[in-house]
């Protein structure tokens, strides 16, 4: 029998409509929008992103930080999100936050999709983040993005694992090839988030029951957790968190040998909960003014966010 899940047929909705130029402006417009922004993003600028940043390190929990963008359309943009990915490890070095501050990257920031040779542009741009990163004394996680960028994010992970071993993969619980991934990622030091995914992927490559997804999180984080590298559990999911507290110990994992990790403005009770018991507790924290797509699949992730976003296309300000 075909059942309608309500929940994510209306993440289909929110995820298909972002891309609407009209939509994009009425939600851009709404008198509602600022609050919720402001509820999931640090700041517009690099300055307040590392006062939260510094914030939450003060509460015990540790950061990655994201520059937001994507898509990026030209070379000279995608070198302008380089030196501003560098500009933001600086600012973090700065403040003495290093020790417990990395950043993410997404490879269509750094020119990913700019023709044949975008990859290649993108790695050496991530190169140079990198090199940055190792010599301010901190790391880099390679975001992933929509299933048509998977094996190249992976192929240029591969290539700076080469100098930098320590730079950090994601990979989404809901593609079929994820279970084949997360194997040949947990080697040695591999620091690996697993995360559910938040693009709109079809059925061809991608688990569509969310029940399936969230076995398939908890197969694929059991290798990670009987494996060699570091695995970064990206859930706010209760059942999820609990499961990995489970595998971690039959693992003989203590506290330090893995992360939660959870967005700004998500579940901040759980994240200090979590960081209080111990366990190491690592917040994704974006900010600039690319803020749309990022806000968009945010609000997709949950029913109750649909209100706004309907509201908010309805009601122009
Ligand atoms: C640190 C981190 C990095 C990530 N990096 C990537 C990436 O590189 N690529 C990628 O595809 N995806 C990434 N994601 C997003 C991820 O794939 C999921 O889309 C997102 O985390 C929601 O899934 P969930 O596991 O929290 O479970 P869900 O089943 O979506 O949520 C479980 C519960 O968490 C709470 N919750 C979840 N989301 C929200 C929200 N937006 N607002 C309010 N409450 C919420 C609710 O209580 C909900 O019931 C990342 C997530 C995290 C935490």
């Amino acid at each position: 029998m075909f059942v309608v899940n309500p929940s994510k047929m209306m993440r289909g909705v929110i995820l298909a409509a972002a891309r609407s130029d009209a939509i994009r402006s009425a939600v851009v417009a709404a008198p509602g929008t600022r609050g919720i922004v402001r509820r999931f993003v640090a700041g517009q600028e690099l300055p307040e992103a590392v006062r939260v940043a510094g914030e939450l390190v003060g509460r015990g929990l540790y950061v990655s930080l994201d520059h937001l963008g994507e898509d990026t359309a030209t070379r000279s943009d995608a070198e302008a999100m380089r030196d501003s990915c560098v500009a933001a490890l600086t600012a973090l070095a700065t403040s003495g936050l290093t020790r417990r501050a990395e950043i993410s990257v997404k490879l269509s920031s750094l020119g990913q999709a700019l023709g044949p040779d975008g990859n290649k542009l993108a790695t050496a741009n991530a190169w140079k983040i990198c090199e940055a990163a190792a010599q301010l004394g901190t790391t880099v996680t390679l975001d992933m993005e929509d299933h048509t960028t998977t094996d190249a994010t992976l192929e240029a992970l591969r290539e700076l694992r080469t100098a930098y071993p320590w730079v950090g993969a994601v990979l989404q619980a809901y593609l079929h090839r994820t279970l084949t991934d997360v194997r040949e990622l947990s080697g040695p030091d591999s620091r690996v988030r697993l995360c559910k995914g938040a693009y709109r992927e079809p059925a061809s490559v991608a688990i569509q029951d969310p029940a399936e997804v969230d076995r398939n999180y908890v197969r694929c984080l059991r290798v990670l957790m009987e494996g060699q590298g570091r695995p970064m559990v990206a859930t706010h999911d209760p059942r999820l968190i609990a499961i990995a507290g489970r595998l971690a110990s039959v693992a003989g994992r203590a506290d330090g040998q893995f992360e939660y990790q959870m967005l700004h403005g998500v579940r901040p009770d759980e994240q200090l909960r979590l960081a209080e018991s111990g366990a190491t507790v690592r917040v994704y924290v974006p900010f600039g003014n690319q803020w749309y797509p990022y806000l968009m699949r945010r609000l997709a992730e949950r029913p109750a966010n649909v209100a706004f976003f309907a509201r908010a296309v309805l009601t122009r300000s």
